[in-house]
């Protein structure tokens, strides 16, 4: 059961109760319609039989029968009989034997082989003539059958009405839940493209369903009212603290620069400028998020030689990588071209390989790999660093996000990632990482050679 759907369940639930209710009320009827006739054809019998008396008369000292005697009323076959059992008068049915005695006003229920027979005899003294008895058969079998029939028509409709039941059953199941299934593509949706401005848009109506849809459709507008200020907020306070870190900047180049700071000034200063530096950066990475997440962030792409600038970019952190005795490898094929946006492409490289240096050990190696294939230029970068927990490994393209938040160093934020993941995005690539805590990571990105 738990595998089936909310619709399947419903059907199946109501098939059963209505096949069953159907099944309850006709054998009800049946046996109840069953005796209802047979008491009837009793009944009748003693009627006919009770209403031939008044056939038969004397008439001339001669026994006389009206010609009423002989009709087949109801089915219903009379005869007469003298006192000692003669029969005188009268039609006997086809197949019945007519060998019971005579019995005064007793129904008697007569099993031949033609069938099943109800016998009803009546004694009556004519005066004149004696004792006479009626007599009275009538077929059961032919009642019998006649139910019979009827119930199994009603079989042969039965599986018939099950069929026709599970049919609408399903139909009205599947419209009453077609609102249930607007709201899981709407999540799924909103899953998958990120795009809180979908709605289900089923309109008010008085059905509970409905009203879910409803309040769901508020719930979504009032969750992206909510991003949307969270953005806005981001990119307003990226936007003010520009000013003041550009200005602090400024007066640390400007007091570094004059020849009247002391040497422990100088330090200072320079502490200070290195700070500001992070703080400008983490401003710009900010300012880039929440201009891609408004959908302000544009990318200008151009035909670019990625061998030669992924060479450049990793040769430029080899001489980072060197103060720490890291090296930086390279197996970069030559003349790989794509359509991308330099400048995003360089800082998305900046960063990974930056990372592989900032996550690794003195002795520690990171190997830049750049290859192509006709549709797609693949690149990954590893290094034999610190490595990334398993549970930290879904969660590092998070915006702030840290494994190790004991680490005081401001340039990394943990916004480094989401950027790196936008760019790759935003280029219409793919970018996963896999690593093993102590053996190291390795980030595999894939670009679309021609995507516009
Ligand atoms: P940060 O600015 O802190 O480096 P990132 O977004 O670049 O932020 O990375 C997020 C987190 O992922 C880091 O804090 C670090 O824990 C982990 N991480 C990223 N790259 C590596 C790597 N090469 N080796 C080990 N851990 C890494």
């Amino acid at each position: 059961m738990k595998k089936w759907s909310l619709k399947v369940k419903l059907t199946v639930l109501y098939t059963f109760f209505m096949t069953l209710l159907t099944c309850v009320s006709l054998a009800i009827l049946f046996s109840l319609s069953n005796q209802e006739i047979l008491t009837s054809v009793q009944s009748d019998l003693k009627e006919q039989v009770n209403g031939g008396i008044d056939e038969i008369e004397i008439k001339e000292g001669r026994l006389d029968v009206d010609s009423d005697f002989m009709d087949l009323d109801q089915g219903i076959y009379l005869s007469l009989y003298s006192e000692e059992g003669e029969f005188l008068y009268g039609r006997i049915p086809y197949g019945y034997e007519n060998q019971e005695e005579l019995k005064d006003g007793i129904i008697q229920t007569i099993e031949g082989s033609y069938g099943k027979w109800y016998v009803y005899d009546v004694r009556y003294r004519l005066d004149g003539y004696g004792t006479l008895y009626i007599r009275g058969v009538t077929s059961v079998t032919e009642a019998e059958n006649s139910i019979r029939i009827t119930l199994r028509t009603a079989l042969v409709i039965l599986p018939l009405l099950v069929i026709f039941t599970g049919i609408l059953g399903y139909r009205f199941t599947r419209r009453t839940l077609m609102p249930v299934r607007k709201i899981t593509e709407t999540v799924r949706r909103i899953q998958k493209d990120k795009d809180l401005s979908r709605r289900v848009g089923l309109g008010k109506g008085s059905d509970e369903i409905y009203q879910l849809s409803d309040t769901f459709d508020q719930m979504l507008e009032q969750l992206e009212e909510a991003f949307n200020r969270e953005k806005q907020f981001t990119s307003d306070v990226s936007h003010e603290l520009r000013t003041p870190v550009t200005v602090i900047l400024a007066q640390c180049d400007a007091m570094l620069s004059s020849k009247e700071i002391s040497k422990e000034e100088f330090t200072q200063v320079k502490m200070i400028r290195k700070k500001a530096e992070d703080m400008a950066q983490m401003i710009a990475h900010l300012l880039l998020l929440s201009r891609a997440d408004q959908g302000r962030q544009q990318l200008t792409k151009e035909m670019l030689n990625l061998s030669e600038l992924t060479e450049i970019v990793a040769q430029e952190q080899q001489l980072l990588a060197e103060e720490r005795k890291i090296r930086v490898y390279m197996e970069i094929e030559p003349e790989i071209y794509a359509l991308a946006d330099e400048s995003f492409y360089i800082r998305m490289l900046v960063n990974l390989i930056s990372n592989g240096i900032y996550y690794n050990r003195e002795g520690g190696y990171v190997k830049v790999i750049l290859r192509q294939t006709e549709t797609e230029v693949q690149g990954i970068i590893e290094d034999n660093g610190t490595g990334i927990s398993e549970e930290a490994l879904p969660h590092i393209w998070e915006r702030f996000y840290r494994e190790d938040t004991s680490r005081s160093d401001s340039s990394h934020s943990g916004l480094g990632l989401s950027m790196v993941k936008w760019i790759v995005d935003a280029h219409g690539g793919t970018i996963r990482a896999e690593s093993r805590v102590g053996e190291g990571s390795r980030f595999f990105f894939i670009l679309p050679k021609e995507k516009k």
